[in-house]
């Protein structure tokens, strides 16, 4: 799934490669993706493209030229994609038969598909005359590399909390833009275990957390930045010290990266580095031994 740096990656790259040119067609493939009738997809064809944003790990293509002068916003949810295209296609999309989700084709000829692996789709589509009426953008929390984000902001937002420091971290409306992947990242860093509570955290604990924080997203940003969308990907994996590295050795201490499962999905930690060498408890194994 991409994350904040990726996502931001895509935004600069779109931001380069598309900033002023027209929008020619956009065709919609699975319209489950589309999550907004109104103004219509139709009201895209014509407009020109003034500007790409992230927010959290949305991206935000800006319009103008026409009356609605929407706004076309995407989330890639879990396991979607964007891929450009400098001589986009001319075959024909077949609803259903295809992981392509929505096609954008642009006045010089180029274009991108929006496309989602999998049986299980949750890629989402916005056409707003706002960023602000997709309800996931409105209801983001601070953004971390907002340099308004602060300790103390990160101090801020744990205040109270008692629940899992891995679950405010992924959370969208606490802080914008991490997932499950970079939240592993962050604490193994911190040398934080992922079931901290977050209302247990010292000074010096969140002073950890706010460093590693920043150093983690700072590095998978340069990362990211300058590549083109089919490389992200692979700068992700390519970046990651635990996240997706179970029964690999930890790239700090040597110990055995472990993963904990859950329904549909799994976090994965260092031991030694981040719970004195405790071993946590398997969600899935001890639901099913019960
Ligand atoms: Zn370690």
């Amino acid at each position: 799934m991409p994350e904040m740096p990726e996502v931001q990656g895509l935004v600069e790259f779109l931001r380069g490669r598309v900033t002023g040119l027209e929008v020619t067609r956009v065709s919609v493939a699975n319209i489950a993706a589309l999550k907004t009738y109104d103004p219509p997809v139709d009201a895209l064809t014509g407009a020109r493209i003034a500007g790409v944003a992230r927010h959290g790990k949305f991206v935000d293509l800006a319009t103008t030229g026409t009356d609605a002068a929407p706004h076309l916003v995407f989330h890639l949810a879990k396991a979607g994609w964007l891929r450009f295209y400098e001589q986009l296609p001319t075959t024909l999309i077949r609803p259903g038969k295809t992981p392509i989700a929505l096609r954008v084709a642009l006045s010089d000829g180029s274009g991108f598909d929006l496309t989602e692996a999998g049986t299980k789709k949750s890629l989402a589509v916005y056409v707003v005359r706002d960023p602000a009426d997709v309800p996931g953008i409105a209801r983001l929390g601070p953004d971390p590399l907002d340099p308004s984000f602060t300790r103390d902001t990160l101090a801020g937002l744990l205040t109270g909390r008692r629940t899992q420091i891995k679950g405010v971290l992924r959370d969208q409306a606490t802080i914008a833009g991490v997932g499950n992947a970079y939240s592993d990242e962050i604490l193994h860093a911190a040398k934080m275990s992922p079931y901290a509570l977050a209302s247990s955290l010292d000074d010096a604990d969140i002073d950890r957390l706010f460093q590693a924080m920043t150093d983690t997203l700072a590095e998978a940003i340069a990362e990211a930045s300058g590549k083109p969308p089919a490389e992200l990907k692979d700068a992700k994996r390519r970046g990651m010290k635990v996240h997706g590295r179970r029964g690999e050795t930890c790239p700090v201490c040597g110990d055995e990266v472990r993963s904990v499962f859950f329904a549909d999905n799994s976090l994965e930690y260092c031991p030694t580095c981040q719970t004195g060498g405790k071993i946590l408890a398997d969600r899935r194994l001890s639901r099913l031994l019960k």
